[in-house]
């Protein structure tokens, strides 16, 4: 793979109690310099924004409004792009903020706009961070299930950029035949070839206090890569240098190809 999405999870970002998980964006940076001065074309999408702000604004819990959370999310994302310019830096690469909604591909304008934009940042060695325009993502009907959902987002990059690769990085080893959060005899599916019923009925919501989408939109973005014969992984971000082992072919988390 050479153009290769990468989407990283809150719960991989943010800790159980709130915390930031500083190793986490380190590895990170870490993992994707060093493949970015190998010439393979990055793009992040990075979830945590809201974490990072609920972080900032000392609250443990999310707040009902979705104006509330949209406002965190605003003070969430700048703080989140200083966490991951400082890592970045110390490795010497440079990132970019690239912020996006859901339909932004589906006119032919915005579409133009957006992807001579990656393709500038790419050609130059720069590392686009994506993330959902928080503010203006008002999706009226769809809002609840589509705000804060970057699984999807990622899908929906990688198949407009043509990226032959996605790899979901979340706090868990992989896609499991029940919510092994809940059943302690789940057992780790490597691959999967075709997501339908069978498979959304075992996904269940997020496990974290701080995730979103849970497993069923990890899954909708599994089935838009399949659904263009691109390949998507879904393995633990908790060491971001799982990539190098991704990217070298060992079966590590689920493959969806
Ligand atoms: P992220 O913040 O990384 O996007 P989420 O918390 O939204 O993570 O989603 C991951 C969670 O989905 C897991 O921690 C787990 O609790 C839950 N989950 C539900 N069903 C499944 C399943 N069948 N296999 C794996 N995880 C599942």
């Amino acid at each position: 793979a050479n153009r290769i999405v990468v989407k990283v999870g809150t719960s991989s970002l943010i800790h159980p109690n709130g915390a930031i998980n500083l190793e986490t964006f380190d590895q990170l940076a870490y993992t994707l310099s060093a493949l970015n001065n190998q010439g393979k074309e990055l793009i992040l999408v990075s979830s945590g924004a809201m974490g990072v702000g609920l972080n900032k604004m000392h609250l443990k819990q999310r707040p009902a409004e979705i104006g509330a959370q949209q406002a965190l999310s605003a003070i969430g994302q700048s703080e989140l792009m200083t966490l991951f310019t400082q890592r970045f830096d110390h490795y010497l690469t440079d990132i970019a903020q690239v912020l996006l909604t859901h339909d932004i591909f589906d006119y032919p304008k915005s579409n133009k706009f957006v992807m001579d934009t990656f393709n500038c940042l790419l050609k130059d060695n720069v590392v686009p961070v994506v993330n959902e325009n928080d503010t203006v993502a008002t999706d009226e009907l769809d809002h609840r299930t589509t705000f804060g959902d970057n699984d999807q987002l990622s899908a929906i990059v990688a198949s407009h950029m043509n990226a032959d690769l996605l790899i979901v990085l979340s706090d868990i080893d992989g896609f499991y035949d029940q919510n092994p959060k809940k059943f302690t005899d789940a057992h780790l599916i490597s691959e999967v070839s075709n997501v339908a019923d069978d498979e959304f009925t075992v996904a269940g919501g997020s496990g974290s206090r701080f995730g979103t989408g849970g497993m069923h939109t990890k899954l909708l973005a599994a089935q838009r890569m399949l659904a263009e014969n691109r390949q998507m992984v879904l393995a633990n971000g908790k060491d971001p240098q799982i990539i190098f082992d991704i990217l070298a072919g060992k079966p590590v988390g689920t493959l969806f190809s």
